[in-house]
């Protein structure tokens, strides 16, 4: 065992201390499958000191800083992230296994500009006047909720959890972060990052454990007044119904299964590299994963052949190396879970045309898998209905719009879709018709701050970023003041 990161504690109330029952729980690098660092597995006891350290700095110093110095505040938790952005995009690699250029140039780059972006909105969130009958002044007050608990995945870690800390702490609110137990160490160097730029204690507390007692610990405080969420829609569904008993505000960015269709008359060579985007960036370990591939019957035979010849030329490498561009897959349970999808796909009756296996980068290490490509699948199959979360992409057939809307909506999942056309009108006609969050038009995978994310159907609902997110970080109130003499 090489224990080279060493022990990591919790952050609560601006300070670092172990779990008050002194467990804790090893970090693997997935890549390498050695144990890189042991970090806290926090107690219910933990998680109250967390909600009293919160509400505390909630009505203490953090609640009486003007917006505009909580601005400043937040800015400057993007602008320390730039500064340390190497070693933190390591932290990101190693922990989750995606490939260092995506964690240095994509992901966190990402993290620190949406930080910013909030930032800039800390000031510039009011309240109206509302004309009204009789003798009355009345007005609106957006105010913070109060405390709020950012529960993350593994996937993104620094990046979802940055699109719940940032608009939460530019409205105001206090944050309890708990990031997932295979990936809490860029959520820990992001609370020593809240240490440097001077947060006040309480503000921003680290809760590393796991989601059965820590997490479960969290839905369940009474103290706790929001849960941002996102992972796994089962998961999701267990933290409304225990929210529910103490009536938590909620956001829920659940999975996926996303269609993204492909029409005759498209650029068929950017439609092949926005499939491959689509679903191989991240590993396929993105919720967004275009994993759903539907094409038009008429071109669907030489398109999946050149698409499975290009898939067959990427191949996994050392996460580690600036020329990687696929990493390992987060965990070996994962990859158990996805070869036994793979598996079940070839019973089932699809077939198998690029792919398929585990592999090998030439270290005898890691868990690292063959990006794979299925065809002849029906959209009653498995892996056209479950969510893999892996480099698995499933083609379906479309015989003509009205069948590709069909397929592409026949899914309880609603995150996102994408069109490859070149006719505009249907572009436009098929993007009104799909039940996603997001559509993509000849493009796949792409975000901005400034835009909305988020689900329709049980892929959740809330929208993080853009300016729509600051409605899930306030409350309103009104106020009336009777004028009459
Ligand atoms: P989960 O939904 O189980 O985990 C997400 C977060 O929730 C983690 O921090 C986890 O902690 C925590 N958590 C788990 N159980 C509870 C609970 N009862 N109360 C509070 N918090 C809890 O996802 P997994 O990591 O287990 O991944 C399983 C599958 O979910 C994936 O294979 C994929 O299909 C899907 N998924 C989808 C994501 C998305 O973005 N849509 C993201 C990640 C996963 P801990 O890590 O300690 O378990």
């Amino acid at each position: 065992m090489s224990l080279t990161l060493g022990k990591k504690q919790l952050l609560i109330n601006g300070e670092w201390r172990d779990a008050s029952g002194g467990k804790t729980m090893p970090v693997v690098n997935p890549a390498t499958e050695e144990i890189i660092a042991e970090v806290a597995n926090a107690s219910a006891a933990d998680v109250d000191a967390a909600v009293a350290a919160a509400r505390a700095a909630l009505n203490g110093p953090w609640g009486k800083m003007s917006a505009r110095e909580r601005g400043r505040l937040v800015w400057k938790l993007g602008e320390r992230l730039m500064d340390t952005i190497d070693n933190v995009a390591k932290l990101e690699t190693l922990h989750n296994g995606k490939p260092i250029t995506e964690s240095r140039h994509i992901e966190l780059p990402m993290a620190a500009e949406c930080l910013q972006y909030f930032a800039g909105w800390a000031d510039k969130i009011g309240g109206e006047t509302i004309p009204v009958k009789g003798n009355s002044l009345v007005y609106t007050l957006r105010e913070p909720i109060g405390v709020v608990a950012a529960i993350v995945p593994w996937n993104f870690p620094m990046l979802l959890a940055v699109w719940k800390v940032a608009p939460a702490l530019a409205m105001g609110n206090t944050v309890i972060l708990k990031p997932a137990s295979q990936t809490p160490l860029t959520a820990l160097a992001l609370g020593e990052i809240g240490r440097a730029v001077g947060l006040p204690p309480g503000v921003l507390n680290i809760v590393t454990g796991s989601g059965s007692t820590t997490g479960q610990a969290i839905v369940d405080h009474p103290g706790i007044d929001k849960i941002a969420f996102t992972g796994d829609t089962s998961t999701g569904k267990g933290i409304m119904r225990s929210a529910a008993e103490t009536l938590k505000h909620l956001t829920l960015e659940l999975g996926g299964k996303s269609p993204n269709i492909v029409f005759a008359d498209a650029d068929l060579d950017a439609a092949i590299r926005g499939a491959t985007v689509g679903i191989f960036y991240g590993k396929g370990e993105v919720c967004a994963a275009g994993s759903r591939l539907l094409v038009d019957k008429s071109i669907k035979d030489s398109f999946i052949a050149k698409l499975a010849e290009r898939t067959k030329k990427m191949v996994p490498g050392d996460p580690m190396d600036p020329k990687t561009r696929l990493g390992a897959i987060s965990s070996k349970s994962h990859l158990e879970r996805i070869l036994q999808y793979v598996e079940g796909a070839k019973k089932e009756g699809a077939s198998l045309v690029a792919g398929g296996s585990r592999a090998d980068i030439g270290t005898g290490k890691g868990y690292f898998m063959q990006p794979t490509v299925f065809a002849d699948v029906t959209p009653e199959m498995t892996i056209a209905r479950e969510e893999i979360f892996g480099p698995v992409l499933a083609t379906i057939e479309f015989a003509d719009v009205d069948e590709a809307i069909a397929r592409a909506n026949d899914s309880i999942y609603g995150l996102a879709a994408g069109v490859w056309t070149k006719d505009i009108k249907k572009a436009h006609y098929v993007a009104s018709k799909l039940k996603a969050g997001t559509v993509w038009v000849n493009t796949y995978n792409v975000y901005d701050t400034a835009v909305p994310f988020g689900g329709y159907k049980q892929s959740g609902f809330g929208r993080e970023m853009s300016q729509h997110a600051l409605n899930y970080y306030t409350q309103m109130k009104s106020v009336w003041v009777d004028l009459n003499q």
